[in-house]
């Protein structure tokens, strides 16, 4: 029997590579809260602070909600929400709804629901199919991602949050930075490491940037979250899937190395410019680097948005 490197009790139940640590399951549960804990710090983690939980019904956005209304329970005048958005992917959302939705009952924590179909008239899936029709190559990660970041900040905006909070975890993040990278977009690079500022924009936070995918995994079955586990029909279409690839091979063949490229990445790019929106889109009134923001130049290009 291997035994926890923390407690040197307990019998193991996870081996850490990059650390060379074995945790049992108290010392892996305390570990993660804490480590999400520092990341947040006491900037975030006080009072009169409300905090709109982006929640798809996934296992990062649930063990994110399951820490933050953990750490906000016993502070006063604070308060986390669940969002919701319902993209409209046909066999899919749904299941990841219910489950969020569950969530916020069984753990008593207030949420809003969006769909697609009512923030911009339609569903995703008919944005894919309109694309189609108008051969449109763009991945539906793109539109979906685009309209999703804005119904979010929308609802997050008009409940009066001082943050959004989203559960992306170390994969997501370096994924994100290798893919800017290899595109060479500095734009991303900076808005992903500063995001905008702009009193329309909600300041992001993301709690689990530092926790690999494989730990939020097994930190959501071992308190036993209940979360939706099918892959999006759209998701393997995705460029970052394939970069999902190539950064597990690495990690793999030399253990750490999300860790660094994240680290690398958050020392780099307080050189990087601020992102400021210094125009408003000339169709929705949002903040926007160019004359029509993204979120409406997709729905021009899709006859979506008329006029
Ligand atoms: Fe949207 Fe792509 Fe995620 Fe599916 S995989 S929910 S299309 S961003
Ligand atoms: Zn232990
Ligand atoms: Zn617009």
């Amino acid at each position: 029997m291997e035994i926890c490197s923390i407690c040197k009790g307990r019998e193991s139940i996870y081996y850490q590579r990059h650390s060379g640590l074995r945790f049992c399951r108290e010392c892996f549960i305390r570990y993660v809260k804490k480590k999400v804990r520092k990341t947040l710090g006491r900037e975030v983690i006080r009072q009169h602070i409300k905090i709109g939980m982006g929640l798809s019904g996934g296992k990062d956005s649930l063990v994110m909600a399951y820490l933050l209304r953990e750490y906000f329970d016993p502070i006063p005048n604070s308060e986390v929400i669940g969002l919701i958005v319902d993209e409209g992917i046909e066999g899919f959302r749904k299941k990841g709804v219910e489950l969020a939705v569950r969530f916020c009952e069984e753990y008593n924590i207030p949420y809003h629901i969006t769909t697609f179909q009512e923030f911009i008239g339609c569903t995703l899936d008919e944005i894919v199919e309109r694309a189609r029709e108008r051969n449109i190559t763009a991945n539906p990660c793109t539109f979906c991602g685009v309209i999703r970041r804005r119904v979010l900040n929308t609802m997050a905006l008009e409940l009066g949050c001082n943050y959004l909070a989203i559960g992306h975890n170390l994969d997501d993040i370096a994924q994100a930075v290798m893919m800017n990278y290899i595109e060479g977009d500095i734009r991303k690079l900076a808005m992903l490491g500063r995001g905008i500022e702009h009193p329309k924009f909600v300041k992001r936070i993301k709690p689990l940037k530092y926790i690999p995918e494989a730990e939020v995994k097994l930190f959501a079955d071992l308190v036993g979250i209940k979360y939706h586990s099918e892959p999006c029909p759209y998701s393997s279409l995705s460029y970052r899937s394939e970069i999902a690839e190539i950064l597990d091979l690495l990690e793999r063949r030399h253990p750490g190395r999300k860790y660094s490229i994240v680290a690398g990445f958050e020392r780099l790019v307080k050189y990087l410019p601020l992102e400021r929106e210094s125009k408003v889109c000339r169709y929705c009134g949002n903040p926007s680097a160019s004359e029509v923001c993204k979120v409406c130049e997709i729905l021009k290009k899709l006859d979506i948005l008329k006029n």
